[in-house]
C-alpha cells in the first residue's frame, strides 16, 4: 500500500501522480506505458512495456535465497499488469498472509510511474522475520512469566507449609515448656508415673518418647533382681518411685528392639501384661546400653512365687484366670484405625510371668513376640520356628510341623505351654492339710529331662514318648484345681487344632470365680 512505504522524498512526487490520477479520471481507456525489467513481454525488451487500456504498472520485490553464495537478497522486478490481473490480489499481493517474503506496489497515473516505487516487506507473525528482535523475546517473556508464577506458587506453598509447621511446633512446645499444660509439667513437677500414663492412655501405645527419654535419664539403679536370656533386670528409682529396669546384653539389641516395638503397639496396656514405662538406647560408638523400663513387681516372677509359696485355691484361682486373661488380652486383635494387633507371646513360662501385689498375673518378656494383622494376612517378623524355651516347647514346635503361615498356629503353641504353667500352679495349691498336702515345686518334665533339656530330649519326651506332666489324685478333692487339671488337658493336647483358646480358659476361670465368690457370701 503507497501509505505504507511513504517515502518523504519522493512524496512531492507522488502528490503529483495524485493529480495524475484525477486526470485520468478524464482520460479512462488510454493504455498507460510502464517501466519493465526481469518482466518484460518478449517483443518489447527495451525497458519499457505498454498496458492495454485498464492496465497498472507494478515494481515487485521477492526475498530470494541466491544458490551460489546461499545468502538471503532482494529481487526487484517491473513491468505491466494486465487489467484482469490489477486487482486486489496481485497489487496489494504483500497484504494476504501467504503472500509474505514479496511485495508489489501499482500505480496508473503516468508512463513509467513505477520506475521509482519501492516496495517494502512487510514480515508476519506467521513467519518470523530473521532479524525481527520484537518477536523473538516473545517467548523468552513467556518464559520468564511461567518462572515467576511458578516461583509465586512455590513461595505460597513453601509459606503454607511453614505456617502450618510453626503452628503445630507452638502447640508443642506449649505442651512441653514448663509451665505448659503437657507431659514436661508431669515431668517437673509431682507426678506420679501413674498420672503420666493415664494422661498418654488416649494415644495406647505408650509416653510419648521425648518423656520416655526423660525418665530414662532420671533413673537411678539400685539392686539387680533377676536375669533372663536377653537381660539382667534392676530394681531402680524414679523420683522415689520403684521401677524395674531391663538392661539388655549389648549383643541382644535386636531383642530390645522387638520387646520395646511390642510394648509400644497400640492398645496393649492390658492389667494383666506388665505395664510399660520407656525405652531408651543411649551409646557412644563401640558401647551402646539399652534400657527397657516396666511396671517393678516385689514379688517377682511366678517361678520365684511358686517356689516359695503354697497357694490356697482362691489364689490359685486367681493367678490362673489372670494369666488367661492377660493372654487372652494379647491374642485377641481388635479391628479399626487404631485396633490392636493378634500378638502371640512365643515364650510363655512361669519364669517370664509376674506376680503383682494384688496376687494377680501380669505376662512379660516380648522379646520373641509376633504380631499380625487379619486385614493384611501377614506375620510382622520372619517368625523361626524354634524359638523359645526348649522345656515348654509344644509337640509342633519341636518337630518343626508349626505351620507358621497360619497366625492361629502361634496362638495354640502358647496355649500349650500355659497348660505347663498351671500344672506348676496347681502342684503348690494346698489341698486337706495345708502344710503337708501341697507337692513341691517343680519344673514340667523334671522327671524325665535334665535341667537344660536339648531338642532331642524334648522331641523324644513331647512327640514320640507323648508324655505329659502327671496329674496329682488329690487334684479330685478341690473345684479349682479339677477345673484346672481339665483345662491344662486341652491346653497340652496333641492336635493343636484342638485346644482351648485363652479367650475360652480366661471365661470358663472367670465364671469359676463369680461362682465361688457366690458360695463364700
Ligand atoms: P529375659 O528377657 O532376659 O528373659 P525377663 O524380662 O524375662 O528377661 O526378666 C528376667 C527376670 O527378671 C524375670 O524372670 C523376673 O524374675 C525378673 N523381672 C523381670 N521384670 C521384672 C519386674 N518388672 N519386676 C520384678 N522382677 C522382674
Ligand atoms: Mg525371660
Amino acid at each position: 500500500m503507497a501509505e505504507e512505504n511513504f517515502d518523504p522524498v519522493r512524496g512531492g512526487r507522488k502528490w503529483l501522480l495524485g493529480i495524475g490520477v484525477l486526470l485520468k479520471q478524464f482520460s479512462v481507456g488510454q493504455s498507460v506505458v510502464c517501466y519493465c525489467d526481469g518482466h518484460c513481454p518478449n517483443d518489447e525488451e527495451n525497458g519499457t512495456c505498454v498496458g492495454q487500456p485498464g492496465s497498472q504498472c507494478f515494481s515487485a520485490v521477492k526475498e530470494v535465497v541466491n544458490e551460489e553464495t546461499g545468502m538471503r537478497e532482494i529481487q526487484q522486478t517491473y513491468g505491466c499488469l494486465p487489467p484482469h490481473e490489477s486487482g486486489f490480489m496481485q497489487c496489494k499481493g504483500q497484504k494476504v498472509p501467504h503472500q509474505t517474503g514479496r511485495a508489489i506496489l501499482c500505480c496508473d497515473d503516468a508512463d513509467l510511474c513505477n520506475k521509482y516505487l519501492i516496495p517494502k516487506i512487510v514480515y508476519r507473525s506467521t513467519t518470523p522475520r530473521p532479524d525481527a528482535g520484537y518477536d523473538e523475546t516473545i517467548p523468552y517473556i513467556a518464559l520468564i512469566i511461567s518462572i515467576t508464577v511458578c516461583l509465586m506458587a512455590l513461595f505460597g506453598v513453601l509459606t503454607f507449609f511453614y505456617l502450618k509447621f510453626k503452628k503445630r511446633e507452638d502447640s508443642r512446645k506449649m505442651c512441653l515448656v514448663p509451665g505448659g499444660r503437657g507431659y514436661e509439667t508431669y515431668l517437673t513437677s509431682s507426678g506420679t508415673l501413674q498420672d503420666l500414663i493415664d494422661q498418654s492412655s488416649g494415644s495406647g501405645s505408650g509416653l510419648p518418647l521425648l518423656v520416655q527419654r526423660t525418665i530414662a535419664k532420671q533413673i537411678q539403679m539400685e539392686r539387680p533382681v533377676g536375669k533372663g536370656r536377653y537381660g539382667e533386670v534392676w530394681l531402680a528409682r524414679w523420683r522415689g518411685e520403684r521401677v524395674a529396669v531391663k538392661v539388655f546384653f549389648t549383643t541382644e539389641e535386636a531383642s530390645w528392639f522387638r520387646e520395646t516395638e511390642i510394648y509400644q503397639t497400640v492398645l496393649m496396656r492390658h492389667e494383666n501384661i506388665l505395664g510399660f514405662i520407656a525405652a531408651d538406647i543411649k551409646g557412644t560408638g563401640s558401647w551402646t546400653q539399652m534400657l527397657l523400663i516396666t511396671e517393678y513387681h516385689e514379688r517377682g516372677s511366678l517361678h520365684e512365687h511358686l517356689r516359695t509359696h503354697v497357694l490356697e485355691p482362691s489364689s490359685l484361682l486367681s493367678l490362673a484366670s489372670t494369666a488367661a486373661s492377660g493372654l487372652a488380652h494379647l491374642h485377641m486383635e481388635i479391628f479399626g484405625t487404631r485396633g490392636k494387633p493378634a500378638i502371640a507371646h512365643r515364650d510363655i513360662k512361669s519364669k517370664n510371668i509376674l506376680v503383682k501385689r494384688n496376687g494377680q498375673c501380669a505376662i512379660a518378656d516380648f522379646g520373641l513376640a509376633v504380631r499380625f494383622v487379619s486385614e493384611d494376612n501377614k506375620i510382622d517378623i520372619a517368625p523361626n520356628t524354634r524359638v523359645g524355651t526348649r522345656r515348654y516347647m509344644a509337640p509342633e514346635v519341636l518337630d518343626e510341623s508349626l505351620n507358621t503361615v497360619m497366625f492361629d498356629s502361634f496362638k495354640m503353641a502358647d496355649m500349650y505351654s500355659l497348660g505347663l504353667v498351671f500344672w506348676e500352679m496347681c502342684r503348690r495349691c494346698w489341698t486337706g492339710d495345708k502344710l503337708t498336702e501341697a507337692d513341691e515345686y517343680q519344673l514340667p518334665f523334671f522327671d524325665c529331662v535334665p535341667s537344660d533339656p536339648s531338642f532331642e530330649d524334648m522331641h523324644e519326651v513331647v512327640c514320640i514318648k507323648k508324655i505329659r506332666p502327671q496329674l496329682s489324685s488329690r487334684w479330685d478333692s478341690e473345684e479349682v484345681l479339677r477345673t484346672l487339671s481339665k483345662i491344662m488337658q486341652e491346653c497340652w493336647h496333641p492336635n493343636p487344632a484342638v485346644r482351648l483358646t485363652a479367650l475360652r480358659v480366661k471365661k470358663t476361670l472367670h465364671k469359676l470365680e463369680v461362682d465361688n465368690s457366690i458360695k463364700i457370701v
